[in-house]
This record gives C-alpha cells, structure tokens and sequence, in this order.
C-alpha cells in the first residue's frame, strides 16, 4: 500500500518519501508468496466492488506505464455447498454491479474444468474477468516508476515513532529524524506498533501457503487451469489456489499453489521463526486431496505470510482523529488486501494532498472501530 502511495503522490507532483524497514519487495510481511487473486464480484461486500473497477484500471494503468505483466486472466472458479454465503455474497456483488458471472451445472463441470472433483450438490460459479497478480512485480514497478516520478524511497529504514509537532509531524527513525505536512502509515502487521492506539484492534496471524508437483501436470497449467475459491461444509473461510506458474527467483517454485483463508495462529510480526507448520500443511494436503485429487502430489515448498485482521474482517483507511488530518492510516487488510493495492495508493495520495478523495471508501472508516468498544 506504502509504495502505491509513493506512486500516486509523486505522480500528482507532490513530494514524497517513502520508509521501508526492508526491502522492497521482500518476504517477511503480507504482500510475499509468488501470487495473489484479484476479482470483482465481492462476497465479503457489494461496497468494495466500485473501488476493485478502479483498481483493475489503474493496474492496467501501471502495466502501461511500466510497459510490464502483473496481472494474469485466469478466471475464477467459487464452489461452496449449498447456501454458503461464498456464493450468496459473490451472486449480490455480481447483480449489483453489473460483473459478469457464470453458473456451472453439474454436467458441464467436468467437461470445463477436469481438474476438480467438487461434490454434485455444491453451487460452482465462475467469474471469467478474475485472475491472478504477481505482488512482485506489482511492488517493483510501483517503485520504479515512483522513483521516475520523483519519490525517494529509503530502505532498510526502520521507523520507531512519530509525533505531531506544532503544524509539522516528526518521524523518528535509527538513522534520523524526518518532518513532513502529512504522515501516511501503511505498515501492514506492524501497524499496532506504530499506531498503538489500533493495536487492540489488529491482530496479526500466521498464514500457511503450500506448493505441491501436481501428479498430472498438463492439468493446472496458467492457460488453462483457474484461481479457486472452494468453502468446506466443515471449516470456517475458504481454500483457495492458482494455476502452476513459472518459477520466479522470489516468490515460490513451478508448482501448484494451495492456501486457507482463515486467520490462522496468532504471532507477533518480528517473531523470525514462526513455529510448525505441519499441521496447517495436513490441513492444505486433505483439501487438495478432495477437491484436486489429481494435483496431490510431492510438496514443493512451504511458506508462511501474515494477515492483519479487523474484528469485521473490513479494512481501514481513515484520517487519525485529532491529527488535523495530517495523519492517515491504512491498515487491517485482512488477509484480501493485494487486489487493492492500485486503488489504495490513490485513496491514501488523495487524502494526503487535498484531504478527501472521490472514491468510496465511507464504509472502511476508524469509527466503526470505537463503536465495536475498540479505539
Ligand atoms: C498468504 C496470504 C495470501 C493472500 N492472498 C491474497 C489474495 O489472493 N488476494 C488479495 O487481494 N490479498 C491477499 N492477501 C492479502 C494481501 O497480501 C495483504 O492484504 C496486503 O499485502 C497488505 O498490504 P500492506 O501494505 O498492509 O502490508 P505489507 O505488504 O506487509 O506492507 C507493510 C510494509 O510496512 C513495512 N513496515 C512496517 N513497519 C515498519 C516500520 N516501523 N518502519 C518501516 N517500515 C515498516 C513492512 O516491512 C512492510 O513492507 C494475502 C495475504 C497473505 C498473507
């Protein structure tokens, strides 16, 4: 979010500067991990999709730009047992606006999709304009093109505080300190810790992502095979998974990609050794097993990543109160942040330089927060 911010502030001819405590991009924080699903017909609300029809044009925007690839159109497949809010909620987005969605019936899954064995009496959707984005290459031509933009972005720099100072906020780093008219926080699983006042509201989970040597290989290949989305009658969240990708030096291996979304065990973001994984592993493999039996196969490699969830799961992107709107916050993606990232950057450089921006973004306000008894 940080570095689209850089983006569209220096693009609007403002001066930036942007502070990462490592690099950019890097593994340890929410944006590592080879790939992330971006779709429009919304199921956790109809709110958000105004904001995914922007962000998918200022993807393409960026792609222009930096004459790159980031974004994959994969389609998406949705299965979930009947009256499963997965497909419910994505049917709502879908009639409100207008987002092209398909129902598949029993006898034309097999024919379209032979990879998945889905049981006879789920609901499958397919939205045929969803994909998949490379978070980074995403995060590498954000900062290449806010550089030619004429941001300055400092890596390796670690922020230990701010403070409001007379009409100047102060930001404290170990190699200084630096003062600026607005402050933008965007620091994903460390956010409570800049931003003590919301830390009771976030909390920061381990996340398991698998990836396997699927047994039919020809089967989940990009081209063919879709980003899913699949809800088990007897677990919360969802399975999800993309198509096999080539293999990139960071990121992940050329192998089937298989994760959970659900928060999983709570840890502290600086926490390096984030502890067993075997069992979230079990958990992946026993799904695969059932809904992809034909993409069970060696396991590649494991990775972990972290969600920064809300109590209601929606993000925050808001003005702090009593900053004199010098201070603005992103935080709390929950785990379905990245599709996002494009139109954020916007959102944050419009509150920045004119204090509003158009965009919708009524609903992801900090008051939500104190009305649920947190600050
Ligand atoms: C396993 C997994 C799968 C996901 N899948 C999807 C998906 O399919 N689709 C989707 O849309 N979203 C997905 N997400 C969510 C998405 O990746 C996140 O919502 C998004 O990356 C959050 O962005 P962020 O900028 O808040 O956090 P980050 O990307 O972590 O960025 C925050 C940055 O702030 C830096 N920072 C923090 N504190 C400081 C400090 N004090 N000083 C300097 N720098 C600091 C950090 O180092 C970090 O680089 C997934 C997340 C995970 C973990």
């Amino acid at each position: 979010m940080g570095v689209a911010a850089c983006y569209h502030v220096s693009r609007a001819g403002a001066s930036v500067l942007g502070l990462e405590q490592f690099a950019i991009p890097h593994e340890r924080g929410s944006h590592g991990g080879q790939s992330r699903i971006i779709r429009q017909a919304y199921f956790e609300h109809p709110d958000y999709v105004p904001l995914l029809k922007r962000a998918y044009h200022n993807w393409q925007q960026l792609e222009h730009r930096a004459a790159t690839h980031v974004y994959h159109p994969t389609g998406l497949l949705y299965a979930a047992p009947p009256g499963h809010f997965l497909i419910s909620g994505t049917q709502t987005s879908a009639a409100r606006y207008n987002v092209a969605l398909q129902t598949l019936a029993p006898s034309e899954r097999h024919v379209r999709f032979p990879a998945f064995q889905l049981p006879h009496h789920y609901d499958v959707l397919v939205e045929p304009e969803a994909g998949l984005l490379l978070p980074h290459r995403c995060l590498s031509a954000y900062k290449e093109q806010a550089l030619l933009a004429g941001a300055v972005i400092k890596e390796h720099q670690r922020v230990w505080g701010w403070q409001k100072k007379g009409n100047e906020v102060v930001v404290t780093t170990a190699q200084g300190e630096y003062r600026c008219r607005t402050l933008v926080i965007t620091a994903g699983a460390w956010a409570g810790q800049v931003l003590p006042s919301l830390a009771s509201s976030l909390r920061v989970t381990r996340q398991v992502i698998a990836w396997v040597q699927p047994q039919k290989p020809a089967l989940f290949q990009l081209g063919s095979f879709p980003c899913w989305l699949i809800a088990h009658p007897a677990l919360p969240g969802s399975f999800y998974g993309f198509p096999v990708l080539p293999h990139e030096k960071v990121g992940g291996p050329a192998g089937l990609k298989i994760a959970y979304h659900h928060p999983g065990r709570v840890v502290e973001a600086d926490e390096p050794d984030r502890g067993d994984t075997q069992s979230d592993v079990d958990v992946l493999m026993d799904a695969l097993n059932t809904y992809l039996p034909l993409g069970c196969g060696q396991l590649l490699t494991v990775k972990t990543c972290l969600y920064t969830s809300t109590p209601d799961e929606h993000f925050v992107i808001d003005f702090l109160p009593d900053m004199n709107h010098q201070v603005v916050v992103a935080a709390g993606f929950s785990g379905h942040g990245f599709k996002f990232v494009s139109v954020v950057g916007e959102v944050l450089s419009d509150l920045a330089l004119q204090k509003k921006t158009d965009l919708p973004i009524g609903f992801l306000g900090l008051s939500r927060l104190a009305r649920a008894g947190t600050p």
